[in-house]
């Protein structure tokens, strides 16, 4: 008799500075499916879900569809919406009558009006119903902020080893995998999580270059072959995150009897993390470097790519702030496509007086004006679109994105695609499914911070990172902590990543 096997996906990473709370509006404009409609949606794709629906085929599995849940990060979840979407996922539990495993995609850091761990409540509610004894395993963002809760009523939690993430498929094989070998009776895996004082680290988890969170990864490949030990997951955390458990922490799954080398494992991957704290990649500059190389760059060969890291709506940036813009607008730089800014009321402004016309715009700028508020231009309507495409790049392939009814707005010589739903530029359809080439512009803007390179990298002639003073900053002294656990380093001067932690 085939296995019955839960599937469900519930995915946000909460940046609890936004000011924009997060409703269930928000899931719909990216996915809110409920039960097996699921399977249509993500049949091919390269996400977990992917991966889960090709792991039931492998195993044979009956599965149970319980629904998929995800929106573009941003403030709190609504109580309502946070509710809405675990009463999905557990009353599918409930309904399904005796299940033999559950398979979970989730993120690791959604925060609720009502819940600092979200995915924790989640994985408790769940156990309560299905005992203890099956088989429970989670896929997570390598930017969770994992929790002793998680691992607790988890089996295995298995993060991305990617940034940008473009693995989600391999380890929700991964899970499945795990899952299968513990039906047939041949693992009996258990979780265990450590997590250091510190609010930052494993260099944000970066991987595009070699340094720390490589290597890191490297030693979790190689404990992971070890007898007895299933999964080594790093989660370099999700720094905007005020609640008690912010920061980087790893999780090791291991069979009973391996339980002692397991902490071992944990304590020196943590020992790792903590003595390479300093360790960072990120470059963060000034919008004048890029606008200097831009203009050193008039005539070259591809695109300089410049990322407004600090707006990325994918931490919970606004995808509105405008002080990228309004440089390249103020120093004239031409072949400019910028993508995007987030602003509904122009985009219906622009579908009002129709592709050609022109239109004084004040566009982006309005959910908070201190980060650079509306630029004030005359603008051409160049093309108007429902913005729905399908990623073909390296991350998510084959996932529907939708920006919302979208318009291309010319002003001077930048094309800004103008979006109704936050989205953050990782896919070149977000301007290939505006006309625009990317390949053909010298200079492109992107609302990301690491995502982008997947696809943007090979393309581009340099890139540039550059802070614009949005709400995902990387100084920390301008967020103003109140629930994180105490002490914790770099804030309080301590010389030990277990402070705090012993009796
Ligand atoms: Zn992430």
């Amino acid at each position: 008799m085939a296995y019955r096997v839960l599937i469900a996906q519930f995915m946000h990473e909460t940046n609890t500075f936004s000011k924009l709370h997060t409703t269930l509006e928000d899931y719909r404009k990216r996915w809110l499916i409920e039960g097996e409609a699921m399977v249509p949606r993500f049949t091919g794709t390269r996400n977990e879900v992917g991966g889960y629906i090709d792991g039931v085929k492998k195993y044979g599995w009956e599965p149970v569809w319980a629904g998929a849940a995800n929106a573009t990060p941003s403030g709190k979840l609504t109580k309502e919406c946070w509710e809405t979407i675990r009463d999905m996922i557990v009353d599918a539990a409930k309904k399904a009558g005796k299940l033999d495993a559950v398979c979970l995609s989730l993120h690791g850091a959604a925060v609720t009006e009502t819940e600092d761990d979200a995915e924790g409540a989640l994985l408790e509610a769940l156990r309560g119903i299905v005992g203890p004894d099956i088989p429970m395993v989670a896929t997570l963002d390598l930017h969770a902020n994992a929790t002793t809760k998680m691992a607790r009523h988890a089996n295995a939690l298995v993060s991305y080893r990617t940034y940008p993430h473009i693995d989600g498929y391999e380890r929700a094989a991964q899970a499945a995998a795990l899952v299968q070998e513990a039906l047939e009776g041949r693992k009996k895996p258990r979780c265990l999580l450590v997590q250091p004082a510190m609010l930052e680290g494993a260099d944000h988890g970066r991987t595009t270059q070699p340094g720390l969170m490589r290597d890191l990864l490297a030693k979790a490949d190689a404990f992971e072959k070890e007898p007895g030990i299933n999964v080594v997951s790093v989660q370099a955390g999700f720094t905007w995150a005020d609640i008690p458990y912010t920061g980087p922490s790893v999780a090791v799954s291991h069979e009973p009897a391996a339980e002692a080398r397991a902490k071992a494992v944990a304590a020196a991957m943590l020992d790792e993390i903590w003595k390479r704290r300093d360790e960072s990649s990120s470059d963060y500059r000034p919008i004048s470097d890029a606008i200097t190389a831009a203009r050193a760059g008039v005539g070259k060969k591809g695109p300089l790519v410049v990322a407004d890291g600090t707006d990325n709506p994918g931490g919970g940036g606004y995808n509105d702030t405008t002080r990228v813009l309004q440089a390249l607008i103020d120093a004239n730089v031409e072949n400019v496509a910028f993508g995007t800014i987030m602003d509904p009321g122009t985009v219906q402004q622009a579908i009002k007086a129709g592709v050609g016309a022109e239109i004084d715009v004040v566009l982006g700028g309005h959910t908070d004006p201190s980060m650079g508020g509306p630029v004030k231009a005359r603008a051409i309507v160049k093309m108007l679109s429902d913005g729905e495409f399908k990623n073909d790049g390296p991350m998510n392939a084959g996932v529907e994105t939708s920006m919302g009814p979208t318009a291309v707005l010319r002003i001077g010589g930048i094309d800004v695609v103008t979006i109704s739903n936050r989205i953050q530029t990782i896919d070149l359809q977000v301007f290939l499914s505006q006309g625009i080439d990317p390949r053909t512009k010298s200079v492109l803007v992107v609302k990301s911070v690491q995502h982008f390179r997947a696809a943007y990298a090979p393309i581009a002639r340099e890139v540039i990172l550059v802070d614009s003073g949005g709400i995902c900053s990387p100084d920390i002294s301008r967020l103003n902590f109140t629930k994180l656990r105490r002490p914790i380093w770099p804030f309080d001067g301590i010389n030990d990543p277990y402070a705090g932690q012993r009796a």
